[in-house]
């Protein structure tokens, strides 16, 4: 556990010493739970956006993209639920005055469980060595299927009452496991209450005449409303989808863990339009899809794996959440739900307006099922972020900072390096700038020695370093140095765009 708490420190430090993150309005003491994209930070979250945008968008015919206003009209979050279920159980410890979520609280206790669970693999693949089959000790160990079978009746007891909204019971669970506050390890709780997270505000100048907004806590809804709109002038026919990037704002009872669980964050949404009857195996594709684009990031396969829900969501007939091995362990990252004609239907009860589709074959109008995938632009950054930052040792001894990002979504490309500050190299190397940033981000240093430098570039991800030396002016060609590989290679200038370009080649990323 404390190597997990100092990998995840060092993230949050790197982060803001090197430009990624900072706590916002700091000069103030910042505010909780709310941070600000800095130099570096904005430009590896605008390529991550952009990846998942072309991916989506891009690559399918049948999906196009919106941008929705943040404020909707009210009745929106009426027709939704929002306003009447969107809601966390919360509860008090009565000694440490600290609030949690009931439900993180008994997942938590659960995923001291699966520790153990760990455990016992780590002995046995000790104990067997190479003859070791971690599936087969899975489902045959008998103290880890007890385990297993203790984790899956408590979250199934746990679903089963928060859906029937049996909060009471949800307490006598905590109760029953002999859960801690973790700040005053004492079991004196409150009653679980359900906490709406929508924040309020108000349109208008005057109180008699303003109208009660709501700041939008998912964007899907922006979809929805908009779904008859788009697919009359996009001549859209089912399926299809709409794809949309943007802000949301949740006022989550327990924000912690930096970026993970923010006030203010960003989603990266799509509602998949289906004919009813089809869901789940789009469901199925879709889930599919999404863990293959994770997946061609490279960050490791082991890091990903699917947890199919007990507990739906009021509009939900089918959800997974993609898991992610955070440095704080396995936590959602996105989520799949087959939301059914729930959205649609209550929208066109509460407009009054016809949200179908009118299916030319059949000569039939039917509300479309949507399913749709829905990721955290904020997390997505945790998990690459986190994963890429390594410390290494070297051949002869010396360790480095490198932040192995993958390179399509390195913030800078390419960092240009005079080896002297004299002789002419500094006006070449501006020249190699001037003329590669139409193209890339592209950084320029002339301070420090060389291997200063290469450090820099490495802590920042940067995956390629041109270094000019004389043999430059005579030749023009530059050492290019691989961050990962630290490898150089001697190459003409006129070389440096097509090995960068091959490198984060969008083509080559998705269909790895
Ligand atoms: P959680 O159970 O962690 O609160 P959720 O199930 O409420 O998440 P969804 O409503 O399915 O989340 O939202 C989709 C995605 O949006 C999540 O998978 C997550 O990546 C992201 N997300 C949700 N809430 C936050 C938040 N407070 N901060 C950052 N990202 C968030």
């Amino acid at each position: 556990m404390a190597k997990q708490e100092d990998t995840f420190k060092k993230v949050i430090s790197h982060a803001k010493e090197y430009g990624f993150i900072f706590p916002s309005s700091e000069i103030y003491d910042g505010l909780s739970a709310v941070y600000d994209y800095a130099q570096n930070g904005v430009e590896l979250k605008k390529n991550i956006r952009e990846y998942w945008w072309k991916a989506m968008v891009q690559l399918h015919e049948n999906i196009v993209g919106i941008d929705a206003a943040i404020f909707m009209h009210p009745t929106t979050w009426k027709a939704s639920g929002h306003v009447d279920a969107f809601s966390d159980p919360l509860i008090d410890n009565k000694d440490s005055k600290k609030r949690y979520r009931a439900d993180v609280l008994i997942e938590d206790y659960c995923a001291k469980i699966e520790k153990k669970i760990d455990k016992e693999v780590k002995k046995a693949e000790k104990r067997f060595g190479d003859a070791f089959n971690k599936e087969e000790f899975l489902n045959t160990n008998p103290r880890v299927l007890g385990y297993q079978e203790k984790i899956n009746a408590i979250l199934k007891r746990m679903g089963q009452s928060l859906e029937k909204e049996d909060l009471a019971d949800v307490k006598a669970l905590i109760e029953e496991l002999g859960i801690v506050c973790p700040v005053s390890g004492s079991k004196n709780w409150t009653d679980v209450k359900q906490f709406n997270l929508m924040f309020g505000t108000k349109l208008g100048a005057d109180a008699a005449s303003s109208t009660e907004l709501y700041l939008r806590p998912e964007t899907a809804q922006g979809i929805f409303v908009n779904f008859a709109n788009v697919q009359k002038t996009g001549r859209m026919k089912i399926p299809f989808g709409i794809a949309q990037a943007g802000k949301a704002f949740r006022n989550e009872i327990v924000a912690r863990q930096f970026i993970f669980r923010m006030r203010e964050f960003e989603q990266m949404e799509m509602q998949f339009f289906v004919k009813p009857g089809t869901e789940m195996e789009w469901y199925n594709k879709w889930k599919e899809e999404r863990l293959n684009w994770h997946k061609s990031l490279g960050l490791g396969e082991d890091k990903y794996r699917f947890h199919d829900h007990d507990k739906l969501a009021h509009y939900a007939n089918a959800a997974a959440d993609i898991e992610f091995k955070f440095p704080f362990g396995f936590k959602e990252l996105e989520g799949i739900h087959s939301r059914t004609d729930f959205d649609l239907k209550a929208h066109e009860e509460f407009s009054g307006k016809k949200l179908q589709f009118f299916d030319h074959e059949t000569n039939t109008n039917y509300v479309p099922y949507v399913v749709e995938t829905s990721v955290g632009l904020d997390r997505l950054f945790l998990a690459i972020f986190s994963t890429a930052l390594q410390d290494e040792t070297l051949e002869d001894g010396s360790t480095r900072t490198v932040l192995k990002i993958p390179s399509i979504l390195a913030p800078t490309k390419i960092a240009v390096f005079p080896l002297l500050k004299k002789d002419g190299l500094p006006e070449k190397a501006k020249e190699i700038v001037a003329d590669l940033k139409y193209d890339f981000m592209v950084a320029y240093d002339e301070k420090d020695a060389v291997g200063r430098r290469y450090r820099r570039q490495d802590a920042l991800g940067t995956p390629f370093c041109v270094t000019l030396d004389h043999q430059t002016l005579e030749d023009n060609t530059v050492t290019i140095r691989n961050r990962d590989t630290m490898q150089q290679e001697r190459v003409a200038i006129s070389e440096i765009a097509a090995i960068v370009n091959e490198a984060i080649s969008f083509k080559k990323w998705i269909n790895k």
